[in-house]
Formats: C-alpha cells, sequence, structure tokens
C-alpha cells in the first residue's frame, strides 16, 4: 500500500481507497491488471472422440504430454481445474473457444473476483462502485453532521 496526495485537500490517503478519508474526493479507479483471467474447464467432454480432441488441444495450448491432458480431464471431472490464469481477456476467450469447439465447458474467469464468472463481472463492479460511492457520502454526512452540532453547541455556549 503506498500513500498518495488528494487532489481535492492534499492530505495523504491510502492509494487503494476509493475515495479520501478526509473530504470524501472520489478517486479515480486504478486500472485493473489486463493479465488477471484465468480460464478454468468446469466439465470434460464425455464422448471419447471429443475427449480426445480435448486432449489435443490442451497438449497444443498449454503443452502438456497427451497422459498429462487425460490426467486434467479426469480431474476436472471432480472439481473445476484452472487451465491458464495471468491471460489477457482477449487470449482467454480465444482459447475457451478452442477448447468449447472440442466439446468442454470451460469459463472465463475475472481474476479480480476469483468466484465470479465473467457473465457477472460488469454487474458487481459496478455493485462495488455504488457501494464505494455510498459508502464516501455517508462519511462526509457523518463529519458535516458532527461538525455543525459542535457548531451549535459553541453557538449555543457562546450565547449562555
Ligand atoms: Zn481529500
Amino acid at each position: 500500500m503506498a500513500l498518495i496526495t488528494c487532489p481535492e485537500c492534499g492530505k495523504e490517503i491510502s492509494d487503494r481507497s476509493a475515495c479520501c478519508v478526509h473530504c470524501g474526493y472520489p478517486l479515480p479507479p486504478k486500472p485493473p491488471e489486463p493479465n488477471r483471467f484465468s480460464v478454468v474447464l468446469t466439465s470434460p467432454p464425455h464422448y471419447p472422440e471429443n475427449r480426445k480432441r480435448m486432449a489435443l488441444a490442451l497438449v497444443k495450448e498449454l503443452d502438456l504430454s497427451e497422459k498429462d491432458a487425460m490426467d486434467l480431464m479426469d480431474s476436472a471431472e471432480q472439481k473445476p481445474v484452472v487451465l491458464r490464469s495471468e491471460m489477457t481477456v482477449e487470449s482467454a476467450r480465444a482459447f475457451a473457444n478452442t477448447l468449447q469447439r472440442a466439446g468442454a465447458y470451460v469459463k472465463v474467469v475475472d481474476g479480480s473476483s476469483p468466484d465470479s464468472p465473467e457473465a457477472s463481472m460488469s454487474s458487481s463492479a459496478l455493485a462495488k462502485e455504488r457501494h464505494g460511492l455510498g459508502f464516501c457520502g455517508t462519511v462526509v454526512a457523518v463529519v458535516v453532521g458532527v461538525l455543525a452540532a459542535h457548531l451549535i453547541m459553541a453557538l449555543l455556549g457562546g450565547l449562555f
């Protein structure tokens, strides 16, 4: 974690926060890592000829031996297997398409949120953003409220 200077109030804040903790200024989101996508094999093909095609695709794409490729597909029968990670979304999609054509069920996973499939990526990112802004707004509202209360107290104290 690094400290940066808030462009609005000039105080030091974490570069990972969504907004300034001092003034609530919303910070621009950091550009996401491009190589954060993984291809996960959720279900290997069942027909022998499809398994053969899938194995050949894995041999070609992942530089495996044919036996390792078969073992990989066997273990994917039990639970999903990450075939390759740290890919760009384009290469992950291309890889997934190759395997889908061979009859496998694969999904492209956004590494920044490991459990969500790509389909829900944009909506969860939006939800996070909304939550972040809401939180900043609440903090600012509380700070303003406390300041106002102090001001009123001070005024009342001065009057009496
Ligand atoms: Zn600030």
